[in-house]
């Protein structure tokens, strides 16, 4: 694990997916937090253009940072769809700073969105495990769970109907399995993986 100053804000810890970059001082809204740091690429040397990693920042169409070195700690901050921080890119200085856009409590993660490329190309088909979408996941189950419920109260009440020689008004009295219904994010702006040529 790379060193981290005592007196940085931050350091290195265990969180749902892995490892994670966790305040350990209060953090204000507004203040830089980490530098992304790390060789830049230029797309138009093949050599460069050939790097393919998930640590890769593009900030302009030629320019990319490559984030994958240990001692680059910003690498450590995993991805949110609700993020307390953002990625701040400056195209001229071909730099990324991580700035707070919230107060971040000691104790908690660090947070930035990776952006739409990245998400789509590596969390959307593995399911992002951010708060956020674990929340939504987790609301869409308790919803499932209750229409199943509804649904096996109804289909029960036919069948005593049906057993007590009632009519059931043409419905079938078999219940219909709940549909399940798939989480949905989008995420803004950030991180996107290089093209591929
Ligand atoms: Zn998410």
């Amino acid at each position: 694990m790379p060193v981290i100053s005592p007196n940085k804000p931050y350091r290195i810890g265990r969180s749902r997916t892995g490892l994670g970059l966790f305040a350990t001082k209060p953090i204000k809204k507004g203040t830089k937090i980490i530098r992304y740091s790390g060789p830049l690429l230029d797309c138009n040397k093949e050599k460069d253009d050939a790097v393919e990693n998930k640590y890769l920042f593009q900030i302009t169409n030629r320019w990319t940072i490559d984030g994958s070195l240990r001692k680059n700690i910003a690498r450590y901050i995993n991805h949110s769809c609700k993020p307390n921080a953002e990625s701040d890119v400056s195209k001229i200085k071909r730099r990324v700073d991580i700035r707070a856009i919230k107060d971040i409590a000691p104790g908690e993660e660090i947070n930035y969105d990776y952006g739409t490329d990245y998400f789509k190309e590596y969390l959307k088909p593995i399911g992002c495990k951010c708060d956020a979408c674990e929340k939504k996941r987790k609301k869409l189950r308790a919803a499932a769970r209750e229409e199943k419920k509804r649904v096996g109260a109804r289909a029960e009440k036919r069948a005593g109907a049906a057993r007590n020689g009632k009519k059931l008004n043409g419905h079938k009295a078999a219940a219909a399995a709940p549909k399940k219904s798939e989480a949905r994010t989008t995420a803004t702006k950030g991180r996107r993986s290089k093209k591929r040529s």
